[in-house]
């Protein structure tokens, strides 16, 4: 029986039913109803004892037919609870959250454990800690559930020598006898690269090779020389196995296949994807995902459904290179403009914001950011081309008069700005080409303005 402590279940519910839950409890819903849970498709089943837990914290009646590791046909009850409509919409998106993503954990572990057992009918399967953050004690029930074996659920419970220890030491050899001598009643495990490098540590007495990598042919090779020197010596393969090779793995008859706990990889592609949008980390796309998970209907068909259309319909804008549906966007469209003043800005996000101050009169251009050489973003990666070819036919027709770099006031955006005047001016001697004053903000009083501001208000001054 594996321990699950209760703030673990808290910490779950946590997630979904911070304070009320408004709709249930404004609707006044009251009386006895019933919540059944049932796998989608035959095989194993997990995440049923958490499930259970998480019913029984806010006070449910549960009935569990099944339990974690047994094989229930699809459609068919697994867990039952009792009680008010607040308690069951309070618990029942989590506990379905947890059954499907451990059961899809066991089903995967279950598949490998089965394919590696009918070649290697003594091999274990085992999963490494690289579970994803914070589901660590929802995977290793799933796994269990599926016929695997914890490797290492964290560095109290195992010792493993990697080369990044053996690496700090200028003698490994002593610094690993150290250890056998401090921890005799334990296994010490040494991981490796290279066969040759197994046979040493293992003819120096330790108990278990870990080899990382080895193609199943090497492998097959080591777990043979060095069962025939030390017979008691347990090889693990690590690294890279997964259920398309998983079969060869076996062949090799080593001891122990060892591999990461994968949740899904659907789900490991969406926070991957999400990890790359500005303000997110590994940690809250995480989050972001599971967030999208859980409420299905509402966030993630949504965001589904909206950046679809976003993908089909949306593209730039022909004229002023800003994000439209359509050919030209409304702005371009809009003939109350002066057509004689075009405003270049960084974004579209400054466009909406130069315009929502009903200040510019005129037209714009939106470059795709600024330049940045460090990265190598150069003139034509922020759509510059576009922009003279703009210009040029402004000035060509005779109705542009006037071209406003509204640049940033930072060092990327002074550079970007300082380019394109100097190729404004190169080209069209005649052409008026300002840049947005630099003075004092709106409601702050002069002693609090910071003194390059003060500076530029006083070098911008004008006439009143
Ligand atoms: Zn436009």
């Amino acid at each position: 029986m594996l321990r699950i402590p209760q703030s673990y279940i808290d910490e779950l519910l946590e997630g979904d039913w911070a304070l009320h839950d408004v709709t249930t409890e404004g609707m006044g819903l009251k009386g006895e109803y019933v919540v059944t849970a049932w796998p989608k498709e035959t095989g194993i089943v997990a995440g049923i004892e958490i499930a259970e837990r998480v019913f029984k914290t806010v006070g449910l009646r549960t009935e569990m037919l099944y339990g974690d590791g047994d094989h229930a046909f699809m459609h068919s009850p697994i867990l039952r609870a009792w009680g008010t409509p607040e308690q069951l919409h309070a618990t029942y998106k989590v506990a379905q959250c947890v059954m499907e993503y451990s059961t899809g954990i066991a089903r995967r572990t279950h598949e490998m454990v089965s394919i590696a057992r009918d070649r290697w009918g003594r091999i274990q399967v085992a999963g490494t800690r690289k579970h994803f953050p914070g589901g660590k004690i929802l995977s290793i029930a799933a796994l269990r559930a599926g016929g695997g074996i914890i490797h290492r659920a964290g560095i109290s419970d195992s010792i493993l020598v990697f080369d990044q220890h053996r690496t700090l030491t200028r003698n490994p050899v002593h610094a690993v006898r150290r250890l056998m001598a401090m921890e005799p009643e334990r296994k010490v495990c040494v991981e490796v690269d290279t066969p040759e490098d197994g046979m040493f540590w293992a003819d120096k007495g330790v108990h278990i090779i870990q080899c990382e990598r080895f193609t199943p042919e090497v492998l097959a090779a080591f777990v043979r020389e060095v069962k025939a020197k030390h017979p008691h010596v347990v090889v693990n393969a690590a690294g890279g196995i997964n259920g398309d090779n998983v079969g060869d793995y076996a062949d090799t008859r080593c001891d122990v296949l060892v591999t990461s706990i994968r949740l899904s990889p659907a789900v490991e592609s969406l926070v991957k994807a999400l990890g790359k949008l500005p303000g997110y980390g590994p940690r809250s796309a995480q989050r972001a995902a599971f967030h999208l998970l859980q409420n299905r209907d509402e966030s993630l068909d949504e965001l589904a459904a909206a950046v679809e259309r976003v993908r089909r319909g949306v593209g730039r804008c022909r004229l002023c290179n800003t994000f439209t549906e359509g050919d030209i966007c409304p702005v371009c469209l809009d003939e109350e403009r002066d057509p004689g003043l075009l405003c270049v800005v960084e974004s579209t996000a400054d466009q909406m914001a130069l315009d929502a101050s009903l200040a510019w009169p005129g037209y714009y251009f939106v470059l795709s950011g600024r330049l940045s050489p460090v990265n190598g973003i150069g003139p034509a990666d922020i759509g510059m081309p576009l922009l003279l070819k703009r210009v040029g036919a402004g000035v060509e027709e005779g109705v542009l008069r006037e071209v406003v770099v509204a640049m940033s006031y930072t060092p990327e955006g002074d550079a970007t700005a300082y380019y394109l005047i100097d190729a404004l001016k190169k080209r069209w001697p005649q052409l008026r080409v300002t840049r947005l004053a630099r003075g004092l903000p709106a409601g702050i009083e002069i002693e609090y303005t910071d003194l390059s501001t003060i500076a530029n208000a006083v070098y911008a001054r004008r006439d009143a």
